[in-house]
This record gives C-alpha cells, structure tokens and sequence, in this order.
C-alpha cells in the first residue's frame, strides 16, 4: 500500500521555511518537507528564521514555539505583519494548549503537534498548498485589476478622436491643479486657446470625415510644437486648449505664434476659399492669474476674449490678451 504522505506532483512545489532549536526535530521535518515535494529551508531559532523570511519570503513557515531569541509568538507575529498571505503552522508540545491558543490569536493558520507525524504534516500541507495557491491567483488578479484601472484612467481623460489629446475632464483637472500651484507657490501658467479658421465651410465642401482628419492633423501639430511640460487638450468641438506651464503670457504668445506657423506650413488646401488657401488656426493667448478660487476660469475667459479679437482682426492670427479683458 502506498504511503499516504506520498509526493504529490500534480501540485506546484511551495517555498517552506522550518525553524525549530532542535536539530533532530528539524531534521524530521526538513526531510519530510522534502519528500512531500517542496523546497526546504531551515533555520535553528526564530532570528535566523526572521531573516531567512526578511531575505526571501517563503510561502509556509513552520516553527517550533519555544526557541531561544525570537520565540514562536513573536516570529509569527513579525512574520504577519510583513505578509499576510505566508501560511504559519505553529508546532507544540501536545499539553501545551495555552501556547497553542496563543499562537492561534498571534495569526498562525494551523498547528502540528511534537513529536511530528508524517501524515499531520501531509495534510497540513495540502491545505497549505491550496491556500497559497489562491493567494497567488489573488495576487494575480489584484495585479491585472490594478493595469486595467490605470489603463481606464488614462482612456478616461484622453479625447477619443483625437487620441494623443486630453478631453475635457483632463483639463480640468490639470488646470485646478495648476490653479492651485500659482495660489500657493506664485507659479506662471498661460493658456492659448486655438480654434480651426473657417471650419464649417470646409467641412461641407469636403465632408466631415475629411474634416476629422484635419483636427487630428492639427491636434498632432500642436502636440508636436509645445514643450513637454505642456499639455494639448479638446476643450469644444474644433477649438483645442494649450496648457503652458511656467510661461507668462509674452512667452506663451511667441510659442503660440510658432503653434500657428506650423499648422499653416502643413498646407492643407481649403476648398472653400476665394482666393484659394490652405487650413489655419486662430489662437487667443491669456497668462495665469492666480490667488483665488475660479482663477483658471477668469484665464480662459481672457484668452478667449483675445480669440475673437483674432477672429475680427482678419484669423490666421495669434491675440494676446489686453489689460482691458
Ligand atoms: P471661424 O473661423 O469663425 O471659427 O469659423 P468656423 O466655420 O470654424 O466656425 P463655426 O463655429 O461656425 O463652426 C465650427 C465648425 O466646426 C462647425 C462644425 O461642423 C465643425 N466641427 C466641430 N467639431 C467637429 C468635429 O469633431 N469634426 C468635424 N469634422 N468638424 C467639427
Ligand atoms: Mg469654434
Ligand atoms: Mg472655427
């Protein structure tokens, strides 16, 4: 008849980590750690075992519970808190029942009584495997989880048709935050609002899908010719956002105008212009003004008082806002 402790190889092999004072105690339980299939580490008291876990984790602590140094209790209790999903056995004298409820309430899973017997020990490692085994399965997915919700968080703040820009949501965010920054540290931010010139009249001369192209195209400049610390956002249908950091608004207005030149040299034809022309933007620029709450409301507000005056100034143009807005 085979031995009921047999190895069991249809299950992954579990890190166990045997600390008793006792040499022939460890050794019994080293060996049938062994023969059951699993890696073995020992260690002869509850320090070397504290910093055999601390070194390299282990997936099943057995330990002996009086030991000179760190006893039972106390390495169940570090072992614990510096991971909660270790499987702890806590082994004892048979009429040793008060250790044992002790060594229950200090966290330990389960207790094996002295002198070891083998099938104790099979079972108890049979329970040991299939815990450990869903822990890691928790691990696993808790991991995934945690991708996908960064993955829903970016998807969430990005415009889908444009793709590489923030939505609205993004914007608000950024903006509060860099409201904040210039209340509390006197930070410069600057915005420069850009809207397509003459977008309706393209898009129903060469239809909207065409006219998706264009923004994406324009979007991509924009991405393209601002800073790093920059950010491109949609704030409405075909106007896009600019966040400068650090900029006051005479810089911003050079960085705007460079923003303008770059879309006009993509030359892309408009087909309802007389004389004909190609796409271009109007940008209005405002420089952050800080110290209060709305703060970045009263910004957009001027930069978009200074677009229209782009607009009625003639478009294709870059508006910095005036003391008066
Ligand atoms: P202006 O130079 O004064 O800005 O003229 P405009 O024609 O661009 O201004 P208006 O506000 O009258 O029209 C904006 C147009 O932008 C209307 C709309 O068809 C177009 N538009 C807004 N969002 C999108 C979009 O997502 N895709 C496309 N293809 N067109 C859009
Ligand atoms: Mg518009
Ligand atoms: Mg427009």
């Amino acid at each position: 008849m085979p031995s009921p402790a047999r190895v069991r190889r249809d299950r992954a092999a579990v890190r166990v980590l045997v600390a008793d004072d006792s040499g022939t105690a460890r050794g019994v339980l080293e060996r049938a750690v062994r023969e059951l299939g699993h890696e073995c580490v020992v260690a002869e008291d509850g320090e070397e075992a504290w910093e055999l876990f601390a070194q390299r984790r282990a997936d099943v602590v057995i330990s002996d519970w009086v030991m000179p140094g760190i006893d039972g209790d106390e390495l169940c209790r570090r072992i614990r808190a510096a991971d909660p999903y270790a499987y702890f056995v806590l082994v004892t004298k048979l009429e040793d029942r008060e250790h044992l409820m002790q060594g229950m309430e200090a966290g330990a899973d389960d207790y094996l009584t002295k002198p070891v017997d083998r099938d104790a020990l099979a079972a108890r490692m049979i329970v040991a495997e299939r815990i450990t085994g869903l822990y890691r399965r928790l691990a696993e997915q808790q991991r995934e989880l945690e991708g996908l919700n960064q993955e829903l968080f970016r998807q969430a703040r990005r415009d889908p048709l444009l793709g590489q820009v923030g939505n609205r949501l993004s914007m608000r965010e950024d903006l509060e935050r860099v409201e904040r920054r210039v209340a509390r540290y006197g930070h410069a931010f600057a915005i420069a609002l850009c809207d397509i010139d003459r977008f309706k009249s393209y898009n129903d001369a060469a239809g909207h899908i065409a006219g998706d192209d264009v923004l994406r195209a324009i979007a991509g400049s924009l991405v393209a010719n601002c800073r790093r610390e920059d950010a491109v956002y949609r704030y409405g249908g075909e106007e896009l956002l600019v966040l400068l950091a650090e900029q006051h608004v005479e810089s911003a207005a050079v960085a705007a105008e460079r923003m303008r030149a770059a879309v006009e040299s993509l030359g892309i034809p408009h087909p309802s212009l007389d004389p004909p022309g190609v796409v271009t933007i109007s940008i209005g620029v405002a420089g952050g003004r800080g110290t209060d709450d709305g703060a970045a409301d009263a910004t957009l507000t001027s930069a978009d008082t200074a677009l229209y005056r782009a607009k009625q100034a003639g478009r294709n143009r870059v508006e910095a806002e005036s003391p008066g807005d």
